[in-house]
């Protein structure tokens, strides 16, 4: 199946699995206040933790890998609660990578703050699914209007939030 990927970052990817209003918003380019408390945060655990590691390459101007350890792609995250948005995200890395460069690497969840980790390989079930997933983002996010809001646990913590409830 041939996707054309060139208009998803992988901010927009992991966002649409939170929020597809909040990926809108990044699409269109709306970007929340670099000091947004929980932005902050997500950098403070990225700059203090695995310091010593090849850190944060960009592709394509596409995806910003957090770090290679051990020939696995790495993405870091500060807590686990959206795991699975976390595991989606990196296996569209994995897919890009594949698909786009013509590498077949296995990923890696850290969760360094929880001393956690967890292994991706890009099975041709997750392949599947990502298809899926992006030929249904796509329409979504060049609509001319954002989906409306979703009251959730996640708004609590999310930088639009002013934008969607006040
Ligand atoms: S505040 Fe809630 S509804 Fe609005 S973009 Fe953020 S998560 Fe989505």
């Amino acid at each position: 199946m041939s996707i054309n990927l060139s208009f998803l970052n992988g901010t927009i990817f992991y966002a649409y699995q939170v929020c597809p209003r909040e990926a809108w918003f990044y699409y269109h380019r709306l970007n929340p206040s670099q000091e947004h408390e929980f932005l902050a945060l997500g950098r403070l655990v990225h700059e203090g933790s695995y310091s010593r590691a090849r850190k944060e390459i960009m592709v394509d101007n596409l995806l910003k890998i957090d770090l290679f350890r051990d020939e696995l792609v790495a993405e870091v995250k500060k807590s686990s609660r959206h795991k699975e948005a976390a595991r989606l995200q990196l296996a569209y890395y994995l897919y890009y990578l594949k698909n786009e460069k013509g590498l077949e690497l296995p990923g890696i969840l850290l969760f360094p703050k929880e001393r956690k980790t967890e292994r991706v390989e890009l099975t041709p079930e997750l392949e599947q699914k990502l298809e899926k997933l992006i030929s249904e983002m796509l329409p979504v996010l060049e609509s001319e209007f954002p989906p409306p809001p979703v009251k959730s646990r996640y708004c609590r913590t999310c930088s639009f939030q002013e934008v969607c409830w006040s």
